[in-house]
C-alpha cells in the first residue's frame, strides 16, 4: 500500500505520516528532508539555493547520509528547500529516488508537497493535511522554543507566509491537494485525532 501525504509546513503532516507509518509498520520516507538536504548542500558548496545550476549541480551530488536530522530541522534548511524546490532540475534529480522508495515490496508512506500529484499519482490513500497559517505559525513558535532556541514571532509568520507562497505558486509540481485526496484540516485537533481520522479514510480505501 502506497500512502500519501501532502501539505504545507507545520499542518501536521510529518507526525501523521510518522504515527501511520508506525502503526502499519509500513516504510516512511520524509521527502521535504532531501529538499532540505539539497539546500544546505547548495550553501555548503558556496552557492545560491535559487540559482539553478547550484541546486541542481547539489541535488546531482547529493548523499544524505551527510546531514544530521539536526541541520536539516533547522529554520535555514527549510528556507533553502523551498528555493531549490522550485527548480525542475532539482525535482527531476529527486523523482527516481523517491518512485524506487514508493515501489519497495513492503509499500511505503511518504509525506511532501506532490506526492499525490506527481511522484505517486497511483497512491492507494492521498491524504492532503492542512492548518490555518495562524495554527500552523503557534506550533512552530512552540517548537522552537522547546528547542531552546530564541523566537522572533514576527519573522517565524513572514517566513512561514513566504514558503507557502514559494510552495503554491511555483510552475513545477506546485503545492495543492489531488482531485481524490482526503482533506484533513487539523486547525482544531491534536495529532491523536488526526491519526484517527486519517486511519478511518485509509481503512475505507482498503475496502474499496
Ligand atoms: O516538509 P518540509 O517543510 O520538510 O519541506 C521543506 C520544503 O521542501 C518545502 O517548503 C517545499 O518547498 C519542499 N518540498 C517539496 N516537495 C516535497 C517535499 C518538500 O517541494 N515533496
Amino acid at each position: 500500500m502506497i500512502i500519501a501525504i501532502d501539505g504545507p509546513a507545520a499542518s501536521g503532516k510529518g507526525t501523521l505520516a510518522r504515527k501511520i507509518a508506525k502503526d502499519m509498520g509500513i516504510p516512511y520516507l520524509d521527502t521535504g528532508s532531501l529538499y532540505r538536504a539539497v539546500g544546505l548542500l547548495t550553501i555548503r558548496r558556496g552557492g545560491s539555493p535559487a540559482e539553478p545550476s547550484d541546486a541542481t549541480a547539489a541535488a546531482n551530488a547529493l548523499n544524505i547520509n551527510d546531514f544530521t536530522p539536526d541541520d536539516l530541522r533547522s529554520e535555514e534548511a527549510g528556507n533553502a528547500a523551498s528555493k531549490v524546490a522550485a527548480i525542475p532540475g532539482v525535482r527531476a534529480a529527486l523523482l527516481a529516488y523517491q518512485r524506487t522508495f514508493a515501489a519497495q515490496p513492503g509499500g511505503a508512506v511518504m509525506d511532501g508537497r506532490d506526492i499525490g500529484t506527481v511522484v505517486c499519482p497511483d497512491a492507494s490513500a492521498k491524504i492532503f493535511v492542512t492548518a490555518s497559517l495562524e495554527v500552523r505559525v503557534q506550533r512552530r513558535i512552540k517548537e522552537l522554543r522547546e528547542k531552546g532556541e530564541s523566537v522572533n514571532e514576527q519573522r517565524v509568520w513572514d517566513d512561514m507566509a513566504a514558503r507557502d507562497a514559494r510552495d503554491s505558486d511555483r510552475s513545477v509540481a506546485p503545492l495543492k491537494p489531488a482531485d481524490d485526496a482526503f482533506l484533513l484540516d487539523t486547525s482544531a485537533m491534536n495529532a491523536d485525532e488526526a491519526l484517527a481520522s486519517a486511519k478511518a479514510f485509509i481503512v475505507s480505501k482498503q475496502k474499496t
